[in-house]
């Protein structure tokens, strides 16, 4: 069995997450992170999401709408919500799957705090058009969601610069991860400054329970994406035994998870500094596989390939077909799983739909039309030559 994603987990982690802390691993995480992407200053988070909330705070931002995509991951409105704010949604451009820069200027007005910019997929946000924003509204923050990029480049330039901090995720459908985990990072000082002095006000220290809770949720990591393992499990309902580990929303609710102020623990910093030292290796490995993929499945009928964008990292690998169950039930049947992210339009989804109208047509067809097909670190060559076959073959269509 291919699963649509799995986390690139060695030894070294597994070591570093049973060696003794030194009591100061999330901090130096925080240094190596900080580092790595170019940036004067990380500061590390239980989530992603709980690193917005406490960001769109220490922005002085309530009350306000903040604009993001409609085709994002919902996390994002969520801690907008949870902020006190009200998000505002883009409809994405037909071209990446990114946010539509040229309607930004109309969902803009006097009570807008923030534009979230979203490299989605890893696509490069365009920083050309996002920096004429920029100029036309300089009291509006922009923020850069890395979650899909951690250091996508734009024309040669990393974009989580271009604003005044950016929010990358760490769980394990990241590009690396930290088991959980969400990071800030910033070269604006006093903005650093008052996230560690929020975060120290409003988070829980996490205590050895959570660290336990963690240190299994790895431990079940590994047997459960061994081939048989997750073969079995997956043949017993359609989402799988992943969406145990992945599932991260529930369709009509804007809710946060229950440990979402319960600190990153030191276990987590400590296999993500070794997910860390992986990450060029991670994306090159991407970037290769993407390309090997437009080249092999170029000309197969009904599938619309995803663009090869220099600087892209590919978080996911999205094709376009028409009829989305008929391929996924027919790879899944040949023993791989295709994935179906992202498939919802957020402004359509129920616990979003009654605040505004408007139209987000190319989001909603990107959301009823997108599959992952798998492209993590680890896959071998013998997987990637079958699932081109299999589309190849033609049968799914
Ligand atoms: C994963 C993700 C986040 C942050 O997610 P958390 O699960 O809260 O760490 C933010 N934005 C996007 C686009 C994401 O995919």
């Amino acid at each position: 069995m291919i699963p649509r994603l799995k986390p690139w987990l060695g030894k070294k982690e597994l070591r570093a997450a049973f060696s003794r802390s030194k009591g100061d691993d999330v901090r130096k995480f925080e240094k190596t992170f900080a580092r790595e992407v170019g940036q004067k200053h990380a500061v590390a988070f239980p989530y992603g999401r709980t690193g917005l909330i406490f960001l769109l705070n220490a922005l002085n931002l309530r009350g306000k709408e903040i604009i993001c995509p409609a085709y994002t991951c919902v996390v994002v409105p969520h801690a907008i919500t949870y902020s006190g704010n009200r998000p505002v949604f883009v409809d994405s451009q037909p071209s990446d799957f990114n946010m539509d820069l040229d309607r930004v200027p109309d969902a803009v007005n006097e009570n807008t705090g923030a534009i979230i910019a979203t490299s989605i997929f890893g696509y490069p946000v365009d920083l050309d058009k996002l920096n004429v924003i920029r100029k036309t509204y300089p009291h509006i923050h922009i923020i850069q969601d890395c979650a899909h990029s951690f250091s996508a480049e734009w024309k040669g330039t990393p974009v989580q610069k271009h604003g005044v901090a950016a929010v990358y995720g760490l769980n394990i459908s990241k590009l690396i991860t930290s088991i959980f985990g969400g990071m800030i990072t910033t070269d604006d000082e006093a903005l650093a400054d008052t996230l560690r002095y929020q975060r120290s006000k409003c988070l829980k220290t996490p205590g050895p329970g959570k660290t336990i809770r963690r240190l299994l949720y790895l431990l079940a990591i590994y047997p459960t994406f061994s081939n048989w393992v997750y073969g079995f499990i997956n043949r017993l309902e359609r989402s799988g035994l992943l969406d145990l580990f992945v599932k991260y929303y529930d369709e009509g609710k804007i809710d946060m998870p229950s440990d979402y102020l319960e600190q990153m623990t030191n276990l987590e910093a400590r296999v993500g500094l070794v997910q860390l030292k992986k990450y060029r290796q991670i994306i090159d490995r991407r970037r290769a596989l993407a390309s090997y993929y437009n080249q092999t499945l170029f000309g197969i009928k009904g599938l619309k390939l995803p663009p090869l964008v220099e600087g892209a990292t590919y978080s996911h690998y999205v094709p376009m077909v028409e009829d989305r169950n008929r391929f996924l039930d027919f790879f899944l049947k040949q023993g791989v799983q295709l994935g179906w992210l992202i498939e919802y339009c957020i402004p359509h989804m129920s616990s979003y739909g009654q605040k505004q109208g408007g139209a987000y047509c190319i989001a909603a067809k990107m959301s009823e039309s997108a599959i992952n097909i798998p492209l993590f670190s680890g896959i071998g060559n013998a997987s990637i030559e079958r699932i081109v076959d299999l589309f190849k073959q033609g049968k799914a269509l």
